[in-house]
C-alpha cells in the first residue's frame, strides 16, 4: 500500500500489519525472521516519516478499554484507543485528559512515543508527565512493563522515542478532575512580536495559552497575532458538546490544487483573520471540540495542500533568545517570499528526562509551508537560525532535518542509542526518518 503521514510528503510503499490484540502483535514480532524494518503505526498524525518503514505495525485493533479506575482517576487502555474517544467516554464522569495535542484522532501509543505537548506544557508538562506505565512489545517478541519504577532506562527511551523500543500495546493514563467540559477563552490582541510574548508572560498561570500569529504580517506589525487563553468552565454540565466535522459533513474529498495556497490568498485570509479577530468579543465559552480541536471542524484538510502536500516546521528556543530568533525567522521567511498558512506560537514549561522528547523550556514556533522545490532551501536556512539560538525541532512534525542538525540539538541521542542497542541490537525497529537521522542502519 502506499504510505505517507499527515503532511503525504514523503510517500513510500509498506506492508501493513495489523494484529488482532497484544498476543498477535507479540507473535508478529517473534516471528519475523527477514530484515524488514518495521514500526509501530497509530492514526498517521505525525507529519513526516517517523511512521514510515517496510512494514507498519498498525495499533487499529489495540483499541479496547481495560480499566477504568474512578477513585484513583487513572485509565487502562489499549494503544489503539484515539484521545478524543477517551474524552467521549471520560467527560461524562467528571473527568478529562491532562495533555491534548491539536488532533482527537491521535492515538495513545502515538502520543506517548512523540510525547505530545498540549496548550498547558508550561503548567503540566507533556503527555508522558501523566503515563503511570507501558505495555511494550520488544524486538524479542517479549512483552514488558516499564514505568519508573519497573524497567525505567527503557521507560524514558519509549516516551518520547518514536517507536524505536518497541511497539507499545497498551499504557496506563491518569486522569484529571474537571468541574465542565466546557472552556472559558479569552482572547488578547498583540500588535506585535514583543507585544505577544508580554501578553503570554503576564498570564502564565492562564492553564491553556495559545498564540496565533500572521506570519505574513511585516515592519512595524511583524508578529502580530491573537493570544487565545482558556480554562475549565465552573459548570455542572458534562454535556459532550457536538462532533460539528461529523455533524456537518465538513471534508477535503480529493487534492485541491496547490495554486490556490500562494502568499496572496494566504496574507489575505491572515489579514481578514486578524481584522475579524480584533473586532470580535474578548470572551466566549467553547465545547471542548471547538477549544482543542479546531482543525478537526474540516476533514482531510491536509488535502488543501495539493498533491504534494506539505512541511510543517515546529522549533523550540530558549525564552532568552525567543523574540530573536522568531524575528529573524519571520524575516527571512518573508525575504524568500514564502508564506506560512497556519502559525502558532506557545510557552513551554520545564523539560523531562525523556531521552528524546522535544518539549523543553522556552516557546515553540509552528510554521505549516506548501510543499515546492524552493522550500528546502529556505528550511535550511530556518535550521541555521535554529541551531544557532540553541533550539531544536520536533520529530513528529520533521520529515527532512539531516542527521547532523538531529545529533547537535538532542544532546542525549548517544544515551538512547545505548538503549535501543541493548534491546533491538539488530534494528528490528526502524523508520525512514530513524534511518536518516543516523538512530538506525
Ligand atoms: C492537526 C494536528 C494537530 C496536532 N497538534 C499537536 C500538538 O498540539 N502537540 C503535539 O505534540 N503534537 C501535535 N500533533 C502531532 C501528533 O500529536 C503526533 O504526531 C502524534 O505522534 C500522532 O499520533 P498518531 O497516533 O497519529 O501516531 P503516528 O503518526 O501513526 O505515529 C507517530 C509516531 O508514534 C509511533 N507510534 C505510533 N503508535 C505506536 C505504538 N503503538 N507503539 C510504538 N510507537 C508508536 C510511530 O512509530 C511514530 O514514530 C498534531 C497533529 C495534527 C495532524
Amino acid at each position: 500500500m502506499e504510505a505517507m503521514g499527515w503532511g503525504r510528503y514523503p510517500k513510500t510503499t509498506a506492508e501493513l500489519i495489523q494484529p488482532a490484540n497484544s498476543r498477535a502483535l507479540q507473535k508478529f514480532i517473534a516471528s519475523q525472521k527477514k530484515s524488514a524494518s518495521c514500526i509501530g503505526r497509530g492514526s498517521g498524525r505525525s507529519y513526516g516519516d517517523s511512521a514510515l518503514a517496510e512494514q507498519l505495525v498498525s495499533s487499529r485493533f489495540l483499541d479496547n478499554f481495560l480499566e477504568l479506575d474512578q477513585q484513583q482517576n487513572v485509565l487502562r487502555c489499549g494503544a489503539g484507543v484515539k484521545l478524543g474517544d477517551i474524552l467521549k467516554i471520560c467527560i461524562p464522569r467528571g473527568l478529562f485528559l491532562p495533555v491534548l495535542p491539536g488532533a482527537k484522532a491521535v492515538s495513545v501509543g502515538g502520543a506517548i512515543a512523540a510525547d505530545v505537548h498540549g496548550k498547558n506544557h508550561h503548567l503540566d508538562g507533556s503527555f508522558c508527565a501523566h503515563v503511570q506505565k507501558i505495555s511494550l512489545v520488544l524486538a524479542s517478541g517479549e512483552l514488558v512493563t516499564c514505568s519508573e519504577q519497573e524497567n525505567p532506562e527503557l521507560f524514558r527511551a519509549t516516551c518520547g522515542g518514536m517507536g524505536l523500543t518497541g511497539v507499545i500495546s497498551d499504557a496506563t493514563l491518569s486522569l484529571d478532575s474537571i468541574p465542565s467540559s466546557y472552556i472559558n477563552q479569552r482572547s488578547l490582541i498583540a500588535n506585535n512580536l514583543a507585544e505577544c510574548f508580554e501578553h503570554i508572560e503576564d498570564n502564565a498561570d492562564s492553564k491553556y495559552s495559545v498564540a496565533w500569529l500572521d506570519c505574513l504580517a511585516t515592519d512595524k506589525n511583524l508578529g502580530r497575532s491573537v493570544l487565545y487563553l482558556g480554562e475549565h468552565a465552573e459548570s455542572k454540565n458534562m454535556e459532550i458538546d457536538t462532533m460539528y466535522g461529523e455533524r456537518f459533513g465538513l471534508g477535503v474529498p480529493f487534492s485541491t490544487p496547490s495554486f490556490l495556497l500562494n502568499k496572496t490568498t494566504m496574507s489575505a485570509f491572515n489579514a481578514s483573520y486578524f481584522g475579524a479577530q480584533k473586532k470580535k468579543k474578548r470572551s466566549t465559552t467553547l465545547g471542548y471540540n471547538n477549544y482543542f480541536f479546531p482543525l478537526d471542524r474540516i476533514s482531510n484538510w491536509n488535502r488543501l495542500y495539493g498533491s504534494k502536500g506539505f512541511l510543517q516546521y515546529q522549533f523550540v528556543i530558549p525564552s532568552e533568545s525567543a523574540l530573536d530568533c522568531i524575528t529573524t525567522v519571520l524575516e527571512k521567511i518573508s525575504e524568500k517570499g514564502k508564506g506560512s498558512f497556519l502559525t502558532v506560537l506557545k510557552k513551554f514549561g520545564e523539560s523531562n528526562e525523556n531521552l528524546l522528547s522535544f518539549a523543553r523550556s522556552g516557546y515553540t514556533l509552528t510554521l505549516d509551508f506548501k510543499n515546492e522545490p524552493t522550500l528546502f532551501s529556505l528550511l535550511e536556512d530556518l535550521d541555521r537560525i535554529v541551531l544557532a539560538h540553541d533550539g531544536r525541532l520536533y520529530l513528529a512534525k520533521d520529515a527532512r532535518m539531516s542527521e547532523e542538525m538531529f545529533k547537535k540539538s538532542y544532546p542525549n541521542w548517544e544515551k538512547f542509542m545505548a538503549i535501543k542497542n541493548k534491546y533491538d541490537p539488530k534494528n528490528r525497529f526502524a523508520s525512514l526518518q530513524s534511518n536518516r537521522l543516523g538512530l538506525t542502519q
